[in-house]
């Protein structure tokens, strides 16, 4: 008896002792009874199945029913397995396979639970299954809540996998400004292994090679007030290359709110600061280009517009029209856009009908053009446009509006009548002329002809436009022809020239013509001309010619005869020593020395007019012909004669004439040198001729003169007076020289007298 009492108060102890362990175990203690025992030899499936249906939780303590968000465990006691381990997670039919696998045993078996308010709850747990007779009875099992840990863990993972993922460089340095770390991203960012920088001073790494949003300053004050920095640097990556980072700087601490770090959060923002920048010149441009269109609309000399609607409806609406209607009418831009129909409503009253009809034409036909009216500005005054414009269409090619350009041509318009009105009067001017304006193609062809061609040569000017002039020319004069219209297409030819020109008569007519080039819009179209009938001219000149010819003929003989007469009388009065009668004479040999002289000159004009100059060449000394000439002439006059020939120099030429072309220069020279200036006589040998020079420094020739002078009869007037002569010694000259093979120019100015020049042939 008292040892069963011993025995049973041991029982009671370790009851007891085991209750008070399971009360105050921090761990959660269950036992699982079964409704039924399961057979082991079953299937892991049915087994499982068996195990939903008859476990439940027969025995707990209070720290399991906290773990499931209960007060004690007597709460908990009878809740079905079903509930507490739920069939629908895959983890917990895993967790109960692999107690069935390993004996019905298992050690720190995780299973997926939940409370009682539908929270998470992992657990890890050790059970063993009790199995007699080939049946399992019930388990005994403690479970260790590792939720915390497992959502630590589970975040830990997620973060760590973000870090890696996130192509944001990740850095961070302690307080001595060391890196601590250093993620995938920053190796991809900046180039540098994590290997290679952790411990190492970060601005040894990637240092800031310029702040810019902000300044360093701004950092360690943002950083030291809110424990945060935001903004943009400028970095280097491992290959220098820049990077425009965008950073988010955190200061970190530790659970006792003592600073340890910082940590970084850097991007590459290179990319899009390069788009952005990109982005900002474009816009930077497209507003460029939209002032400048702007700019360039205003200062159009024109209004530019664009209306919608039919021109000339009430329903017309006008969306745009540049800033010059201001300028050009007196009326704002807004008066424009608030009234329908502005334009037409200020057409002058007399052109508004037709200026709506053409306008509305145009946007009917879908035509663009020009539009002419009279617009009245604000002022009131009338002034002439010109609205330029096409039609709008829509997608379906319907007209919908016209847009244009309007200008002011009132000056223009004003100076086109006025060419109008000039055109006309020129236009009367050569049909009234008496002499015949012509044009001529770039062929040869006859463009116009004014109507005198017909009184002039008999033809019909429709007979000859279209033909090519040549066919009027005299054939002799073909290739003169030809050779002055290829000249006239490139200059003016303001000399005259003549051409005979054949009539329908079949008469010859000389013309003398004078021609210009003609030009259209800039391009060589031909040439115009001028001609006139100078036959009678030509004729009256002959026949005044043949009178000098025969004048001075009949002249000579009672002259020479007059000469000899007075050379006898002389020769008698000088026995008588007569004084008065002497001088009279000498002043009649002088007068009739004059007159022969006049007459010779006559006959050589006429001999070179005939052509019949005759010249017997010689080879003489030229340097004493010229000796004498001077030396006859010096006891004439008192302007010194200066001519020193160091060396004899010999031609081959007429001397007399050579003779009287020296004896023409020099008095030339002492009648145009009125003031007694020396006159210079020069020689000098080139190649095979010598060149003669008569040097004075008298009035000289003006430039408008020069070329005429050799022509025959040409004198210089001076107060519509000529010094006395025929003025045809230098062209008699000039005949003498070329007939002689040399040739005579002149050189001069006016006011410091001339030289005169001529060539003559040196001897073989
Ligand atoms: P003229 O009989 O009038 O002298 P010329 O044929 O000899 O005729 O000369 C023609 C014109 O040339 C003269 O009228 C004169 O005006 C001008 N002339 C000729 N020689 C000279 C000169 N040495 N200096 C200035 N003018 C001259």
């Amino acid at each position: 008896m008292k040892k069963k009492k011993k025995v049973a108060s041991e029982t009671d102890i370790a009851i007891e002792r085991y209750k008070a362990f399971l009360a105050t175990s921090s761990e959660a203690i269950w036992r699982f009874e079964l409704d039924e025992p399961i057979l082991i030899s079953l299937s892991i499936r049915k087994q499982i199945n068996l195990i939903y249906k008859h476990a439940y939780l027969a025995e707990c303590n209070d720290a399991l029913a906290h773990m499931y968000g209960m007060k004690s465990g007597e709460e908990m006691v009878g809740t079905r397995l079903g509930d507490l381990l739920p069939r629908s997670e895959k983890a917990n039919i895993e967790y109960l396979t692999n107690f069935i696998k390993s004996d019905y045993r298992l050690v720190d078996a995780e299973s997926k639970e939940y409370d009682r308010n539908g929270e998470v709850h992992y657990f890890v747990n050790n059970l063993v299954g009790i199995v007699e007779n080939g049946k399992v009875l019930r388990a005994w099992g403690t479970q260790r809540d590792i939720t915390k840990q497992r959502t630590l863990e589970e975040q830990l993972f997620h973060h760590s996998r973000l870090l890696e993922n996130i192509s944001d460089a990740v850095i961070s340095i302690d307080l001595d400004k060391k890196i601590t770390s250093w993620n995938a991203g920053a190796e991809m960012l900046y180039g540098w292994k994590q290997d290679d920088v952790i411990g190492k001073y970060i601005s040894d790494i990637i240092p800031v090679k310029e702040f810019v949003t902000s300044s360093l300053k701004d950092y360690r004050e943002s950083l030291k007030k809110i424990g945060k920095w935001m903004g943009e640097v400028i970095q280097n990556n491992k290959d220098g290359a820049s990077l425009h980072i965008l950073g988010t700087v955190s200061v970190v601490t530790d659970d006792k709110g003592k600073t340890i770090g910082v940590v970084a959060l850097n991007r590459n923002i290179t990319e899009k600061k390069k788009s952005e920048d990109e982005r900002n010149w474009l816009l930077a441009e497209v507003q460029y280009q939209r002032k400048r269109l702007n700019d360039i609309m205003n200062d159009v000399p024109g209004i530019i517009w664009e209306a919608y609607g039919k021109p000339d409806q009430q329903s017309q609406r006008i969306n745009f029209v540049s800033g010059y209607v201001k300028k050009m009418l007196g009326y704002s831009v807004s008066d424009w856009l608030n009234t329908p129909n502005f334009w037409l409503k200020i057409v002058h009253p007399e052109d508004r009908e037709k200026a709506a009809a053409v306008a509305n034409e145009k946007f009917e036909k879908k035509q663009s053009g020009v539009n002419r009216f009279r617009w009245i500005t604000k002022k009131g005054k009338v002034i002439w446009v010109d609205a330029h414009s096409s039609v709008i269409v829509d997608g379906s090619g319907k007209a919908i509006g016209m847009r244009g350009v309007t200008m002011d041509i009132t000056q223009s318009k004003m100076a086109d009548d006025a060419l109008q009105i000039s055109e006309a009067k020129y236009r009367n001017l050569v049909q009234l002329a008496p002499d015949v304006i012509y044009s001529i193609d770039l062929e040869g062809k006859l463009i116009s002809l004014s109507p005198s061609f017909e009184v002039l040569t008999g033809w019909k000017v429709k007979d000859w436009v279209g033909k090519h002039f040549l066919g009027l020319v005299h054939p002799e004069d073909t290739e003169y022809a030809k050779e002055r219209f290829i000249s006239g297409l490139k200059v003016p030819l303001k000399e005259p020239y003549h051409i005979r020109i054949m009539t329908q008569k079949g008469r010859v007519i000389v013309g003398e013509f004078r021609s210009t080039p003609y030009f259209e819009n800039g391009k060589l179209i031909g040439l115009i001309g001028i001609g006139r009938n100078i036959t009678e001219r030509i004729e009256l000149e002959k026949r005044k010619d043949d009178f000098i010819s025969m004048a001075s003929h009949e002249l000579k003989t009672p002259v020479t005869s007059l000469k000899l007469y007075t050379q006898v009388l002389e020769k008698q009065f000088s026995k008588t020593n007569e004084k008065g009668t002497g001088h009279a004479l000498e002043k009649m040999n002088n007068q009739i020395e004059r007159l022969t002289n006049l007459i010779g000159d006559l006959l050589d004009l006429s001999r070179i007019q005939a052509g019949k100059l005759h010249i017997r060449p010689a080879v003489f000394s030229l340097t004493e012909v010229t000796q004498e000439v001077v030396e006859s002439i010096q006891a004439t006059t008192t302007h010194p004669l200066i001519f020193r020939s160091t060396e004899n120099i010999s031609v081959y030429a007429d001397k007399e004439r050579v003779a009287q072309v020296l004896i023409n220069l020099l008095t030339n020279a002492v009648k145009y040198s009125p003031d007694q200036e020396k006159i210079v006589i020069i020689f000098k040998v080139q190649e095979s001729s010598v060149i003669v020079s008569v040097r004075d420094y008298g009035q000289g020739i003006s430039k408008e003169h020069i070329s005429k002078i050799f022509d025959r009869f040409y004198q210089i007037q001076e107060n519509g007076k000529s010094a006395g002569g025929l003025g045809i010694g230098l062209h008699i000259s000039n005949e003498i020289i070329k007939r002689n093979g040399g040739e005579m120019w002149v050189q001069s100015k006016e006011g410091y007298g001339s030289t005169f020049f001529f060539s003559l042939p040196l001897p073989k």
